[in-house]
């Protein structure tokens, strides 16, 4: 039996490292950068308008009020898509539009409001400066400065930036696959009739939903049965970055997964970990395919998972090796009377001005599903450890759509 510590070590040493792929920006939303971007062009591309109005010159204008307008000749007009081919001299002014390009000669903007049109001619009413409603060429970036950094997630604003300078496909990684191998003669499954010796199967959907939460794909999910050929068939027959398989990894006459694993050429890393919950779990790996035998109860089943399989999903994902964590304040004495690491289940309440409080989730039983569905996290202690009230310690959440920092 190795410690926790131990069990991650082993299991960061021997993460690949995550394989990037280019792809279409649609296809890579949702991805991490594999690459820093360097802006291709500056922004904005060309001087234009922030406003609805008046395309000026500063000097022309610069002593308007409401009491004393300035009239200028309208000689154009600048239009989103259509820009105003000339220059704009002493005394005249172009009609312009938000965005469309400044013209030639002027280099002030008067908005509509400030502004009276009769004629041929406008009258400025009002001026506060130079350069006013102005989006100058280049003030957000210039070409070759850096837009995004390697390991940005892609989302909605960071397409649209990459779309903006005319970014087409980038370099992100590609998302971790895993196979779901769920272990169990007396498992049914969820909608299939039950006969009364048997349970459902709550570990595949509970894998799924995880998986998918964390930013991993599920390549497949398939039952086997507790039989030592069918297993060995079952690990054969899959392909995936991750095999994560559920029950049958304990010493009991019908644990499969750690036999068939290593007659498919699994190398085992560890089995047996000093904790509870689940103290059962296996890691193996074989080239780039890493393997983990989950235990068959679905709370240390879903504990393992949060703890030693999430991170290795993110880091293939392309982000640090880690877990979405809150630090909190203890609101009551907790005490871990095992002889074993203990991955405690905890609430957290929002205090508005004194940040998170813990407390000890009232179900803990590693048999119950509502020690996890009640809960928001874990805390983990040592052997014999105690946190008293107010006490502050790290909280681990369930909310996998964090990611870890
Ligand atoms: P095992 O690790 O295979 O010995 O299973 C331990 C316990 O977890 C047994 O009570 C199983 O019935 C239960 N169990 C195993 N697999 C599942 C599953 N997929 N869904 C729900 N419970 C399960
Ligand atoms: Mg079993």
């Amino acid at each position: 039996m190795i410690s926790v510590e131990e069990a991650l070590r082993i299991i960061k040493n021997n993460i690949p490292p995550p394989v990037a792929q280019p792809l279409p920006l649609v296809e890579a939303v949702g991805r991490y950068l594999a690459e820093d971007i360097l802006a291709p062009e500056q922004s904005p591309r060309y001087t234009n308008s922030a406003m609805d109005g008046y395309g000026v010159r500063w000097e022309d204008v610069a002593a308007a009020s409401p009491e004393a307008p300035v009239r200028l000749a309208i000689v154009g007009e600048s239009q989103a898509g259509t820009a105003f081919a000339g220059t704009v001299g002493r005394g005249e002014a172009i009609r312009i539009s938000t965005g469309a390009m400044l013209a030639e000669g002027c280099d002030t903007v008067v908005r509509v409001e400030d502004t009276e049109e009769r004629g041929d001619t406008v009258a400025i009413r009002a001026v506060k400066k130079q350069g006013q409603d102005v989006r100058r060429q280049g003030e957000e970036f210039r070409t070759g400065d850096l837009l995004l950094q390697k390991g940005s997630r892609i989302a909605a604003p960071q397409a649209a930036l990459l779309a903006a300078v005319g970014i087409t496909a980038i370099r992100v990684y590609k998302r971790c696959t895993v196979a779901l191998l769920v272990t169990g003669s007396e498992l049914a499954a969820v909608g299939e009739q039950i006969a009364a010796h048997q349970i459902r199967d709550s570990n595949m959907i509970m894998l799924q939903a995880a998986v998918q939460e964390t930013g991993g794909i599920v390549a497949k999910g398939i039952r086997v049965p507790d039989d030592a050929q069918a297993t060995r068939e079952a690990i054969a027959g899959t392909e995936a970055d991750i095999i994560l398989c559920t029950g049958g990894v304990s010493v009991g006459r019908h644990d499969h997964v750690k036999e068939a694993a290593e007659a498919n050429g699994f190398a085992p890393l560890f089995w047996k970990i000093k904790q509870k919950p689940g103290k059962p779990l296996y890691f193996a790996r074989k080239g780039d395919t890493l393997l983990f035998g989950l235990p068959g109860n679905p709370v240390s089943a879903f504990m393992c998972f949060a703890h030693y399989v999430r991170p290795v999903i993110t880091a293939l994902n392309g982000l640090p090796f880690g877990w979405p964590t809150v630090s909190g304040e203890v609101a009551a004495e907790i005490t871990n009377r095992e002889k074993r690491t203990n991955l405690i289940r905890v609430q957290l309440t929002w205090r508005p001005h004194g940040g998170y409080c813990i407390t000890h989730a009232a179900r803990q039983g590693s048999h119950m599903l509502t020690s996890l569905s009640e809960a928001d996290g874990y805390i983990i202690l040592g052997p014999g450890q105690t946190l008293k009230e107010g006490e502050r310690s790290d909280v681990y959440r369930y909310d996998f759509r964090r990611e870890p920092v």
